[in-house]
């Protein structure tokens, strides 16, 4: 078989979307997959809506994703340039190889007249195609109309009749009449490429072999089928692959909460838990597994599992494996992806001191089962590295509350006083004896003390907590705990919501 050569060819008009990412995965899978060479190619001809700011952006996500180019932005390589905007001359040539060959031509009807044309379609019911009043200018009438200063564009010739098909690996044989493909535009008025010609042309040059990208594009590739035949090119293989919808089947929108990979990545999503979920959007894996590394998905990638149907995207689920990662990765993996949010949580310096690095491994390793985000997982430690933190309103009521609380905390904190080592047996041994002598349930003692501490009602095993948290802050929330208590709580009634009286 020949060497797969495939592409994601991003137009940087935004930042790296779900949809983006995994059609850039897809292909990235095929490629590695195959022992192929995975192509990042800039779509960046729209010269009004391409920016800087945007390459930037998808590049950075894409590296930080870990989908790594073998050409493109930043490496180069034999068929480069990878920016479609240093390409122009290339296009310029096609054009014009395509307007002696009789395939296309100039087109002078200025945009004005054209979206005349478009509003009488409408009106009078007919599709607002271009009538090709153009097809068939002589020199002299094109002098004449270039003399009134008019910039033609350059359009296609799309036979009349007929049909084109798409032979597409997912979605099989789709067959368009030619008669509603009107003469598109090849080069626009202003010298610049369309998407439809630029991308044939590029898809050709850099010798690709598999075009994967979003379905949305599906009713672009007749109109790239009769470019492949028109310049004489071999057609590449196609695969369309489905649409990611919202639950509700609605396209998949900003109102549906976080959709680019940086925003994801801000939540707290780690590469290993957005690349596992973005595998499965589409394609299955021939087992049930849900939980795929990336090396098992490289393993088992195919075109033919992916599904024809629309995908449907779940961030519950997305969570839910991230969470599995957060557990299983290697410590070190996940504490050096928390830094950067324990940082911007203030909890440790931009230069964390070793006994900060130490406190961040240790409490990361007692909660992360508990975290299905970063974000989750920093909160889950904050208690460890400050005191300002209010506690729990409904943990006061229910374990602040009772007769006689501030008095059994403040016998846990006196026996705490002489715990030799605090270490976590050490601790519970403590506590369970205080609470037999004290006649009580342990429970009674653990639940305040948990709210004392930390100031929630849950949380990891209490008494490594406390190991963790060391004697000296152990002994301080206490004292905090029993102040607070005895400084008086709302009466039961008004913290249930009663009006005062
Ligand atoms: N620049 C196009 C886009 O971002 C590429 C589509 C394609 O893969 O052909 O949608
Ligand atoms: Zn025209």
């Amino acid at each position: 078989m020949e060497k797969v050569r495939v592409r994601f060819a991003p137009s940087p008009t935004g930042k790296l979307h779900i949809g983006g990412a995994r059609t850039a995965l897809f292909n990235w899978l095929l490629a590695r997959h195959t022992g192929g060479t995975f192509v990042l190619r800039i779509e960046d001809t729209d010269l009004e809506r391409s920016t800087r700011a945007s390459v930037d952006q998808i590049i950075a996500s894409l590296k930080w994703l870990g989908l790594d180019w073998d050409e493109g932005p930043e490496i180069g390589g034999e068929y480069g340039p990878y920016y479609q905007s240093q390409r122009l001359h290339l296009y310029e040539d096609k054009a014009q190889e395509l307007i002696e060959k009789g395939l296309a031509y100039l087109c002078y009807c200025t945009p004005e007249e054209l979206a005349a044309k478009r509003e009488e379609a409408r009106r009078t019911g007919r599709p607002p195609r271009y009538d090709g009043r153009c097809r068939n200018l002589s020199e002299e009438e094109c002098a004449r109309l270039a003399a009134e200063g008019r910039q033609p564009v350059i359009r296609f010739k799309v036979p009349e009749t007929g049909e084109t098909v798409v032979d597409d690996l997912i979605r099989g044989r789709v067959a368009f009449q030619n008669s509603i493909l009107d003469d598109f535009v090849l080069v626009k008025s202003n010298g610049m490429p369309t998407y439809n010609f630029a991308c044939v042309v590029d898809d050709h040059a850099m010798g690709l072999t598999h075009i994967i990208r979003a379905e949305e594009h599906l009713s672009n590739t007749p109109r790239q089928v009769l470019l492949y035949q028109a310049l004489g090119y071999e057609l590449p293989k196609f695969a369309h692959v489905p649409m990611i919808l919202a639950p509700d089947r609605s396209k998949l929108s900003k109102r549906h909460g976080a959709t680019s990979v940086e925003e994801f990545r801000e939540q707290g999503y780690l590469k290993e838990g957005i690349i596992n979920y973005l595998a499965l959007l589409g394609w299955s894996p021939e087992g049930t597994d849900e939980i795929m590394p990336l090396e098992r998905i490289v393993e088992e990638f195919s075109l033919e599992r992916i599904s024809k149907n629309a995908a449907i995207y779940d961030v519950k689920k997305m969570t839910w494996i991230n969470g599995h990662y957060l557990r299983e990765l290697p410590l070190e993996r996940v504490v050096e992806e928390a830094l950067p949010f324990l940082k911007k949580e203030g909890l440790i310096g931009a230069e964390p001191t070793e006994e900060e690095l130490e406190l961040a491994t240790a409490s990361i390793a007692l909660t992360r089962d508990r975290a299905k985000t970063l974000v989750e997982l920093t909160d889950g430690v904050s208690y460890f590295f400050k005191d300002d933190w209010a506690y729990d309103e409904k943990g006061v009521r229910k374990h602040f509350a009772s007769a006689g609380t501030a008095e059994r905390l403040r016998q846990a904190r006196e026996r705490l006083a002489g715990v030799e080592p605090f270490s976590a047996e050490a601790v519970e041994t403590a506590y369970r004896t205080l609470a037999a002598e004290l006649g009580v349930k342990a429970a009674q003692l653990i639940h305040p003390t948990r709210l004392a501490v930390s100031g929630r009602t849950i949380g990891p095993g209490l008494f490594e907590l406390m190991a963790l948290l060391g004697r000296e802050k152990c002994l301080a929330r206490l004292d905090r705990a029993v102040a607070f208590i005895e400084a008086g709580l709302p009466a039961p009634e008004q913290a249930e919501g009663a009006p005062p009286m």
